[in-house]
């Protein structure tokens, strides 16, 4: 008994360990002050150096710039709270290692009832999800801090296998359960208390945790021969060939293997690329690094595939990354494809392909063409086919005992005198046919995903044979029981035997086993470099292979380059086009973004370019080519035929390539403070419907892009065109920002550079990587949309861009072309009502009969409200009421209207009079979008607003003036009012507003935050009138 005791005591004992707990602990740190100040971390990060005296100065360069994004990434996830998904809790416990004060676990069960919010796709929560655990369902950052508990982190550092609903939490304060918890409830006799809690999503710190483990590396046991030679600038690691190498001949490659490469009909510079990988992965001096160089449509995708094909073909256990699901998805489905090709056998040697991730992101379920090498599918196929009952081994037994003594299996399977017990034939019809069909199924299921070292050619072959013989054989066959046996009969059950005997594995394998044994067999495997971290426990790899490694954050890269056994890796990319995406600034400015392939560039290491372009006409590829590549990358002669000139519309104006000059246009903020100019929006919309229409007289399949570098401007777009081209086959339109169209192309570009203003000012057009990528997605025609003025204004790679197009004559004037000039002529005008309206502070709506006066308040209310939809809701009860559409009997004393947008926000507005001409006017007037719980707050506010006014005015307030059941304005001449109550300047209430809610703030729920939001508000001052016009513009269109 003693000993038992023992046991049990050390197994509670093991202690949870949460990797990164470091990084997890400096999160925990932050309130939700720090978290909200985006410059917590200002003047603390220190810019990431080009060289390293040590693996040690390497990796601490990265470790504040990624809490730094860690934090942007939370203050992110604030800003969008009132979107993310919150999940009630059922049950809450400390769990058996709670052990405070650090190891704060607890069992968390959320409930599961369907309003629960799910994470969008209906997933719960995940590993690694960081939550605010918090007594109310939040609506805006407010709600966490003026909930009963404080400001509260968990990280979810356990998900039940089997039921997801059951989490493990790492909480960063004790959770006090006081009553405030407990929501009573009636239930039968008793009352039963149940919990009020709720784990807010905020963001997933998963890949953030792995950098962090790989910048923080085993100092026994990690691999670090290839960190070390990313140091410094090396000639040895210059990316030459290995003199040592070159010296014994060792490198020379076998006559098979380009004799292979010849038959892909690959360039010069693809075929050299390969080889010199193949030939660094040979080398056994030094650990090399290859940097393929691959500018846009030069085939990079295709050289990766081919190289891939020969490390598989050569046996070199080869891991592949890339910085993103799509990526990965991207290069896997392109070597599967050239494999499936090559493979002798039907699937047989895809075994020893393995793609793994996260089934969710990665929506493997959309890509039917990689389910054969995707680890999980391939782990539960293969399970079936282990189970020690079912599985294949067991049915083989049965096989050839029904083939050598079927009379003995018959009277072994049923007592005798059973009379439920079939016919001897009958019974072998039915057992033959169903072990038949079984053991075809778990054949090609061994066949296809065993890993080849389990499962030779030979075995495979004789699986197939045996299929055969099996299907070929009759009922008969098997009954007859003659002294001659069948010969047929004989081999299936030789075959049987032998495959049996050949196989070295265990009956049963469990999941766990299965995972294993098929990645440590595998010799190509994909995943993202995030991903990579599951294989730090695995077998040696001996090559790494990065595609898009331009685009992969260097710390990130650090993940896959340790890996146990890597001598060699090759990066591919281009560091011309864009580099990782960092969403904080301060991160960004210390260079996070930067890849291991671009600092590589920068110390000089030799790239092996891939010199010749398959993508654009030659008037498309020469600007960007002489910008951006020193004039190094070749047409293609596919690209130089005359039939690559295509004139899709008439006119010089929409030849290959040409600037359009759009001379009136205006930019304006549109959606989050990006620009947008609604003259370049109605002259895509113009040219895409000439282009439909040209498509559907001819017939003619087109491809349309839309490129615009601003959200705003992408989203107007969309909006414009709306579905209008979705029915259409032969016609795609796509329209997308810069980064959303990486590695992307079509038939026609159309790009829209909406800055339009008299400083030159082009802001985040600057960028050349993001130029480049814009400029060489094109095929057949390329037309920018821009204002000459603002883009010459400055001396960026666009002015060089004008001058380059008026150089070739593809320099036009949007006022060229008829139509064009209509369309600007059209949105000018609307243009400049607008700007009437936005000096009046009014807002109209199309025929609507009230005039709605719109407050300083609530357009600032407007802002905090990141949710698109609520916007729209807004937007929409704005439009009702100014048509009237409101509750008569307004018999109550204040003028205070409420109106619900939805659970948690609720609109306020009052009637008001203004004087217009010689008229005082009933107007709407729109106070504030808030939280319902602040209502009554905002309601004291408006009761002192209108203290202020005289009896008479308050009386025309409250004047209705009914038509059916709608309420329309009044209007009373100025001569019959008095002459000093007139107190209706919008700016001074709107001042003394502003006061009254500061003055509020001690008391009330309106608290810091609403501050910092108001001083960040101020400071956008100037853009904000521009609100109105968005939204007005919004509304036209609707
Ligand atoms: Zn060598």
């Amino acid at each position: 008994m003693q000993g038992l005791w023992e046991v049990k005591e050390k197994k509670e004992k093991k202690e949870r360990i949460i990797k990164g707990r470091d990084l997890v602990d400096v999160v925990f740190s932050w309130s939700v002050r720090d978290v909200l100040n985006s410059k917590l971390y200002k003047g603390k990060v220190d810019k990431i150096p080009n060289t390293f005296q040590s693996s040690k100065e390497y990796f601490k360069s990265f470790v504040n710039p990624i809490i730094e994004e860690t934090h942007a990434a939370l203050l992110s996830s604030m800003e969008t709270l009132r979107r993310a998904p919150a999940f009630k809790v059922w049950e809450i416990k400390p769990a058996k290692d709670f052990k405070p004060p650090k190891n704060l676990y607890y069992e968390v069960t959320l409930q599961t009832v369907s309003d629960n919010t799910t994470k969008g796709d209906g997933k719960l929560l995940e590993f690694n999800d960081l939550v605010a655990v918090t007594d109310n369902k939040p609506y805006r950052i407010d709600d966490l801090r003026c909930s009963n508990e404080p400001y509260l982190l968990a990280l979810v550092c356990g998900v039940n296998e089997d039921n997801p609903h059951l989490i493990t939490i790492l909480a960063s304060k004790p959770i006090v359960f006081e009553e405030g918890h407990m929501e009573t409830r009636k239930k039968g006799k008793g009352v039963k208390k149940s919990l009020s809690l709720f784990c807010v999503y905020l963001t997933n710190m998963m890949t953030n945790i792995r950098i962090w483990i790989a910048l923080h590396p085993d100092p026994e046991g990690g691999n670090l021969k290839l960190i070390s030679k990313v140091l410094q600038s090396n000639n040895e690691v210059g990316g030459e060939s290995c003199v040592s190498c070159q010296e014994n001949s060792e490198n020379i490659m076998p006559n098979h293997i380009e004799k292979r490469l010849r038959s892909f009909k690959l360039n010069t510079s693809q075929e050299e690329a390969i080889l010199r990988c193949l030939e660094a992965k040979n080398c056994r001096h030094s650990n090399n690094i290859k940097l393929i160089w691959g500018p846009p449509g030069t085939g990079k995708t295709k050289t990766t595939s081919v190289l891939l094909l020969n490390l598989f073909k050569m046996r070199c256990r080869t891991l592949t990354c890339a910085p993103t699901n799509i990526a990965v998805l991207e290069v896997a489905s392109r070597v599967v494809k050239l494999v499936s090709e090559s493979l002798r056998l039907g699937g047989y040697g895809l075994g020893d392909i393995v793609l793994f991730g996260n089934k969710e992101r990665m929506k493997i379920d959309d890509r039917e063409d990689l389910f054969d090498v995707f680890l999980d599918y391939r782990v539960d196929e293969l399970y079936d086919c282990f189970l020690a009952l079912t599985g294949w081994r067991a049915n083989v037994q049965r096989m050839i005992s029904l083939l050598t003594d079927p009379k003995e299996v018959y009277r072994q399977s049923f007592i005798e005198n059973d009379k439920r017990r079939p016919s001897f034939k009958k019974f072998v019809e039915k057992r033959f046919s169903k072990l038949r069909t079984d053991l075809r199924s778990q054949f090609s299921t061994l066949c296809l995903h065993l890993p080849t070292a389990s499962l030779s050619f030979q075995v495979a072959e004789k699986m197939n044979a045996t299929n055969d013989l099996l299907r070929a054989m009759k009922v008969s066959d098997v009954v007859r029981v003659s002294r001659k046996e069948d010969a047929r009969k004989q081999d299936c059950v030789e075959m049987l035997g032998s495959i049996c005997e050949s196989i070295e594995l265990p009956d049963f394998i469990g999941k766990f086993g299965l995972q294993r044994l098929c990645l440590e067999n595998a010799y190509l495997m994909f995943c993202t470099a995030s991903s990579s971290a599951k294989l730090h426990m695995s077998c040696p790899i001996q090559l790494l292979v990065i595609d898009e490694a331009a685009q992969l954050k260097e710390c990130e890269s650090a993940i896959p380059l340790q890996l146990p056994g890597l001598r060699h890796a090759v990066l591919i990319g281009d560091e011309k086009q864009l580099p990782a995406m960092i969403q904080s600034k301060i991160a960004s400015e210390a260079d996070l973004g930067r890849s291991l392939f671009e600092r590589l560039v920068l110390l000089g290491h030799k790239k092996q370019l891939l010199n010749m372009q398959y993508r654009m006409h030659p008037s498309i590829s020469i600007f960007p080519n002489r910008e951006f590549y020193g004039m190094k990358i070749l047409d293609a002669p596919s690209v130089r035929v005359r039939s690559y000139e295509k004139q899709f519309l008439p006119g010089k104006m929409y030849g290959p390539y040409s600037f359009i000059n759009v001379p009136y246009g205006r930019e304006q903020f549109g959606q989050g403070f990006s620009s947008k100019n609604i003259v370049e929006v109605s002259l895509v919309d113009e040219i895409l419907s000439k282009l439909y229409s040209v498509s559907r007289k001819s017939g003619r399949s087109i491809s349309v892009g839309v490129i615009s570098p601003y959200k705003a401007q992408v989203f107007a777009i969309q909006e414009k065109i709306g579905k209008k081209y979705d029915t259409s086959e032969k016609f795609t339109v796509s329209v997308r920002s810069v980064d959303g169209f990486q590695g992307g192309e079509e038939d026609i570009i159309i790009v829209s550079t909406v800055r339009s203003n008299g400083k030159g000012a082009i802001g985040f057009l600057s960028n050349q990587q993001r130029t480049n990528v814009a400029l060489t997605r094109a095929r057949f025609c390329l037309w920018i949309l821009g204002n000459e003025s603002t883009l010459t204004n400055n001396k960026s790679v666009w002015s060089r861009l004008v001058d380059d197009a008026k150089a070739r004559h593809c320099f036009h004037d949007a006022y060229d072309d008829e139509s064009l000039a209509q369309c600007i002529k059209r949105s000018a005008t609307a243009l400049d009502d607008l700007a009437k309206l936005q000096s009046n502070k009014l807002l109209s709506f199309e025929n609507s009969i009230w005039k709605v006066l719109l407050t300083n308040e609530f357009l600032k209310s407007l802002e905090t409200i990141i949710d698109s939809e609520i916007n729209k809701r807004v937007m929409s009860v704005l439009e009702k009421i100014s048509n009237g559409k409101f509750q008569q009997d307004s018999k109550s004393e204040n003028l205070f209207r409420q109106e619900d947008i939805d659970d948690g926000l609720s609109l306020i507005w009052t009637v008001d009079i203004i004087k217009k001409q010689n008229h005082y006017l009933q107007v709407l007037k729109i106070w504030h979008v808030l939280p319902s719980s602040d209502v009554s707050c905002a309601e004291k506010c408006l009761e002192k607003h209108y203290k202020r006014y005289t009896k008479l005015k308050i009386e025309r307030c409250r004047y209705i003036c009914s038509q059916g059941n709608v309420v329309v304005p009044m209007r009373w001449p100025v001569k019959s009012c008095l002459k000093n109550d007139m107190i209706s300047d919008v700016s001074r209430s709107f001042a003394l507003l502003s006061v009254l809610d500061e003055a509020e703030v001690q008391s009330s729920k309106t608290s810091l935050m609403n501050l910092f939001k108001i001083q960040e508000f101020l400071k956008r001052w100037k853009m904000k009138n521009v609100w109105t016009i968005r939204r007005k513009a919004l509304l036209q269109r609707s």
